[in-house]
């Protein structure tokens, strides 16, 4: 409970959602009409019992002067619902950092228009100086039970600097943009790239709106800092961080209902009349070249000019909501609207009728809403959006439940609304043919279409979204703390020691390559050592004790090197056992017709890559790249594992992102398969499993849990405990066996 009401939750974004209002004198405060922060309010106003917040701040930048808010300090204020920490950010470097780095080279690039991005390194370097000073302002407040959710693009490398500082912080990062494809992120310059995703990773949970942009932001974690994850899940060093989808909801009972509401009530009426007579069509967006609002007049005019029939009978109401007007880019594209507009109704005209009818303001909420209800037609048509909210609000506010929602395909909001008619919104004759047939779909099917679509809006609104977020960030804290492996102490050396002199049956399985030995130029160099094959001597003379050697090395050097001590060798990761010192058994006559296939790539990677080289065993097929110019070998071996992902998606094999080697071999023969197989029908009291390579996670996870799992180095590990070097594991099995 005590911890419970220490518990604050921190949101941060780069604007507050608040404006200070100077009245005669008097200062106010007043919420912004944004979704986030209502959807907040009503999620506190709820009282879910799992999220008690003892406060809620809100940090982000003030677009009101320092000294409006001296004064409004001065005064006691009313209670409300989120205390507010504002920021005041020198307003030539928030300009770099705003209209430049975020707006000039993000919201561009990552909207798929890679022509309109600067390449900038010194707005690049006030974007990270106004993170810093967020970051700076944070960790000063930050106490250990807060909950800090941090919003969108400007705050990339926020996370991530959060993070050096307060390791153990609980970090939540919502992305309300797309996350592109790696082919896109890419262009962005070699330090840039990893410091936004070094930043993002320092969250927690990273949560975008669709199950696509999960799966570019996985696989640009993997090309960018060789991150691989499983179901999502993957490990920032020793952190566990989760990235999922969290598609954002609407308030939908506010639009559902505002149909019943006074002051929608009498603009719709004016609408209704207005237009009377005439099938409506709508369009609203933020004035950005991402809106497609130039393609979408080039859809309709093209409808207007294949349907003569129709013209005298169809309005479109097309409303700009002015945006980012300092931005050059967007002043020419409200020019080239206008000029549009002015084009299609300077064509097709008459004098009693107007084809667009168009408008450059911001809308009340109730004049919003009743276009909503009176347009027979929704027609949303970006050429990129993250979600797009007006899609959502057009469907919920359908309250008779009729009315077509024309979406682009390239909206976050079509991955989710399969009812409304897709179109791709570069393409004028398909939206034009869109809304010929929208205009003419019998009410029956839209109501059909209509239902789903509110069903789905009204299970999953705004209010779900936050607590879907904040609850899976809380469970991805448990996960970390559950799996907080544990390194190897003195005292855990002699408990094991201890149990292992305590057991009358004993088996010890020892990784190679990493785990007995260290790493070599070349593997050819990794041979063991005196005191090794002594030390494997002695543990093998007590008949207590059997010894597995299990390692993905070929069973010809394997036998070269031990042949003649009474161990259990198995080699290309199981692929080929010998017990003790009996034939080489061959687990499966595996088909090795895939060699062909996948040798040719790896022999091209090895060509392309000076100091590398092919290493082909029975069952496998490598390419070490140990030798390989570091930053090179890295970008080589991400862009190998991206081919052969590709490559073998549909045949029986595995691919192994090793240390410093990429392995693809047959599937169904790891050494977590072998190691059962070798005890299989025996019981022993004591079994030790070392190893240090992902390989080695496979034989971590079939061990009953009383064996004794330690992984060798850092990183993620299904083993139960740790130890930082290979120089400690012999001196580990050392002690075994000194009394
Ligand atoms: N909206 C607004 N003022 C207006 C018109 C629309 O605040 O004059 C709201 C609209 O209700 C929607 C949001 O702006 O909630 C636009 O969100 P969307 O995701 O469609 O696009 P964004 O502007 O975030 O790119």
């Amino acid at each position: 409970m005590e911890e419970k009401l220490d518990k604050r939750l921190i949101v941060v974004s780069n604007r507050l959602p608040f404006q200070l209002i100077e009245k005669n004198n008097k200062v106010s405060l007043k919420a912004s009409d944004g979704g986030l922060v209502s959807a907040l309010k009503s999620f506190f106003e709820q009282n879910d019992s799992e999220h008690v917040f003892s406060e809620k701040w809100w940090i982000g930048s003030a677009d009101f002067p320092e000294r409006r808010w001296q004064k409004y300090t001065a005064i006691k204020k009313p209670i409300q619902a989120f205390e507010i920490d504002p920021l005041f950010i020198d307003s030539k470097l928030y300009n770099r950092y705003y209209n430049g780095y975020c707006n000039a080279t993000i919201w561009p690039l990552f909207h798929y228009f890679p022509s309109y991005v600067d390449f900038d390194e010194e707005s690049f370097q006030s974007y990270q100086e106004v993170n810093q000073i967020f970051a700076d302002r944070i960790v000063a407040l930050l106490r250990p039970n807060d909950v800090l959710w941090i919003h969108d693009y400007q705050l990339f490398l926020l996370p991530g600097m959060i993070r050096d500082k307060v390791p153990d912080a609980t970090i939540g990062f919502f992305l309300h943009i797309p996350f592109p494809t790696f082919e896109i992120f890419r262009l962005l310059h070699r330090s840039w790239r990893e410091k936004i995703i070094q930043g993002m990773i320092g969250a927690d949970l990273v949560g975008f709106h669709t199950q696509e942009y999960v799966q570019h932001f996985l696989k640009t974690l993997r090309m960018v800092l060789g991150i691989n994850h499983q179901f999502r899940t993957f490990f920032a060093d020793s952190r566990i961080v989760k990235a999922d989808l969290f598609p954002i909801g609407i308030d939908y009972q506010k639009f559902h209902n505002a149909a019943h509401q006074a002051d929608v009530i009498v603009q719709r009426d004016a609408v209704f009349k207005n237009f009377d007579g005439l099938k409506i069509i709508f369009s609203v967006d933020r004035l950005d070249y991402t809106k497609g609002v130039t393609h979408r007049l080039a859809g309709f005019e093209r409808f207007l000019e294949l349907h003569p029939e129709v013209r005298e009978q169809v309005v479109f109401v097309l409303v700009v909501v002015p945006s980012r007007q300092i931005i050059s880019r967007y002043n020419q594209r409200r020019k080239l609207i206008e000029e549009y507009v002015g084009r299609i109704n300077g064509r097709y005209s008459t004098l009693q009728w107007q084809p667009v009818i168009y408008r450059y303001s911001h809308l009340s909420f109730p004049e919003l809403s009743a276009l909503y209800q009176a347009a027979d037609i929704g027609l949303i048509t970006p050429l990129r959006d993250g979600m797009n909210l007006v899609a959502k609000e057009y469907a919920a506010s359908r309250t008779n439940q009729d009315g077509v929602l024309i979406l682009s395909e390239l909206a976050g909001a079509a991955s989710e609304m399969g009812e409304a008619v897709l179109v791709n919104p570069m393409d004028k004759e398909e939206m034009a043919h869109a809304i010929f047939t929208s205009l003419n779909m019998p009410v029956e099917e839209q109501r059909h279409k209509m239902v789903l679509l509110q069903k789905r809006l009204a299970e999953y609104t705004v209010i779900d979204w936050v607590q879907d977020f904040l609850k899976q960030l809380n469970e991805v804290k448990d996960q970390q703390r559950a799996h907080k492996t544990r390194h190897v102490t003195s005292a855990i050396r002699e408990k094991i020691a201890s149990q292992f002199r305590q057991a009358s049956s004993r088996h010890l399985f020892l990784d190679y390559d990493g785990t007995l030995v260290p790493f070599a130029k070349h593997p050819s160099k990794a041979i063991p050592d005196q005191e090794l094959i002594a030390l494997l001597k002695l543990l093998s003379a007590d008949p207590k004790t059997e010894v597995t050697i299990i390692s993905g090395r070929s069973h010809l050097i394997l036998e070269e090197w031990f042949d003649g001590l009474p161990i259990n060798l198995v080699a290309e990761h199981g692929a080929t056992i010998r017990l003790g010192n009996g034939d080489w058994i061959v687990e499966n006559e595996v088909d090795q017709s895939w060699k062909p296939l996948v040798r040719p790539i790896l022999e091209l990677n090895a060509q392309r890559s000076p100091g590398s080289f092919v290493e082909e065993k029975n069952h496998t097929l490598a390419w070490h790249y140990r030798n390989v110019d570091t930053d090179l070998g890295f970008v080589r071996s991400r862009e190998l594992l991206d081919n052969l992902y590709h490559l073998v998606r549909n045949e029986q094999l595995q691919i192994v992102d090793g240390n410093k080697v990429i392995e693809v071999r047959v599937a169904g023969v790891d050494k977590g398969a072998a190691a059962s197989k070798v005890i299989q029908g025996k019981a022993y009291e004591f079994i030790l499993v070392l190893g240090d390579d992902k390989t080695d996670e496979d034989m971590f996870r079939v061990m009953d849990t009383k064996a004794v799992t330690i992984k060798v180095g850092g990183g993620h590990t299904l083993a139960q405990y740790t130890i930082p070097s290979q120089q400690e594991v012999l001196p580990l099995l050392k002690q075994l066996i000194t009394t």
